[in-house]
């Protein structure tokens, strides 16, 4: 089956008591025993829950793992996987990370002996150098946020099965339809569902899916003693937002490709970062791994003046830090979702004054054009 079809017909399409279509929200915390020497599917909703579940199995089939799982939050699905690590132990991470990411590792888990070495991951040979006796993972993004810079995925995974780790990546900016890293060897995928799966910035949601019965288990060992689970309210919401997720992406991909080539064009910008143009770097490498570019893309203006003038100025876009959504969404880096980083570092990430992030909707192209012709002028 193909990916459009597998969105509408997973095996959780309708309610198998009722036939209803649409999966029903079970609003519910225990669960009646029928025979107290039986264990049975259903007990208490932290440990399982059929809305979630519908959800979960969803995710699972759709990024080609073993297990899924929902969580609270995006950061509460990365907290709950990161959980699985003991004192003492070593991981690689993508050194352009999401943020929230980088601070709960530097913060939080660092507190409890969790070293991490942010690298440049596109630099496989700096990849490689970063291993230590103590190392366990390799965590990356790509592409990367917001620079969208491309990690070789295949690579990772090579040097990770000479060294015996565990693979992780965050597939927020693709979603199962245009990437599916455990169809490369990947063992965990997390997504922050509140962007392109859930697609309407209306919920808040993390997912997570993993190869392998063992890892599985480690990672439902945390998901219900961490308990930072996602309600069944929620997951109805992805479930409904993932069954349009290919036309939305379709669409909003198709826009963005658009809007990346005619900023190309305009003589107040000087550089556009998106995948999907010919003088992308690592361009070969994400269409070996991914089957398209996506609907976030950034660029920069002559000057940060530009940039600020642009931020007031545009109109058919919200001004907001999130992204995926039906709506346009654009976003100042340095002020907003970078803010917390050292200037000197943000800097050398090439995240400066003058970029702007976009993440294009759903509106018609020509106006989005128009309205950004206007703001840049
Ligand atoms: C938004 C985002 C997160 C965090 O997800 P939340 O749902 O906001 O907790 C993690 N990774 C990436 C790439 C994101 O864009």
């Amino acid at each position: 089956m193909r990916f459009a079809t597998k969105l509408i017909h997973n095996g959780n399409e309708m309610d198998k008591n009722t036939g209803a279509l649409s999966i029903p929200i079970y609003q519910v915390s225990t669960y009646h025993l029928r025979d107290i020497d039986q264990p049975q599917e259903y007990e208490y909703s932290r440990s399982g829950n059929p809305t979630r579940k519908a959800l979960e199995e969803t995710i699972a089939i759709l990024e080609g793992g073993d297990k899924g799982f929902a969580f609270a939050s995006g950061m509460a699905a990365i907290s709950s996987v990161l959980s699985i690590f003991s004192s003492g132990d070593h991981i690689i991470v993508s050194q352009d990370v999401y943020g929230g990411t980088h601070r709960i590792i530097t913060s939080f888990f660092a507190r409890y002996h969790l070293s991490a070495s942010f690298v440049d991951t596109t630099d496989i040979d700096a990849v490689k150098k970063s291993i230590t006796p103590n190392t366990r993972a390799i965590y990356v993004e790509t592409p990367s946020n917001p620079l969208l810079k491309i990690t070789d995925l295949r690579s990772i995974v090579k040097i990770a099965r000479e060294h015996n780790l565990i693979t992780i990546i965050d597939n927020t900016f693709m979603s199962p339809y245009l990437q599916r890293p455990i169809e490369l060897g990947f063992d965990i995928v997390i997504h922050s569902a509140t962007k392109f799966i859930g697609g309407h910035s209306d919920v808040i949601g993390g997912l997570v899916v993993v190869k392998g019965a063992e890892l599985s288990q480690r990672i439902y060992s945390v998901q219900n003693g961490f308990g930072a689970i996602l309600g069944p309210q929620d997951s109805w919401l992805l479930l409904r937002g993932l069954k349009t997720l290919k036309v939305r992406l379709d669409y909003q991909q198709d826009s963005a490709q658009k809007l990346a080539e005619y900023l190309q064009k305009n003589k107040n910008v000087k550089q556009v970062y998106y995948p999907g143009l010919q003088n992308h770097e690592g361009r070969d490498i994400h269409y070996s791994q991914a089957d398209g570019a996506g609907a976030v893309l950034s660029f920069k203006t002559i000057d940060a003046e530009k940039a600020k003038s642009f931020m007031k100025k545009i109109k058919l876009a919200a001004v907001a830090a999130s992204l995926g959504g039906i709506e346009t969404i654009v976003s100042y880096p340095v002020k907003m979702s970078h803010a917390a980083v050292p200037k000197s570092e943000r800097e050398r990430l090439g995240i400066t004054d003058d970029l702007i992030r976009v993440s294009v909707g759903l509106e018609d192209i020509e106006d989005l054009i128009e309205d950004f012709e206007k703001a840049l002028y």
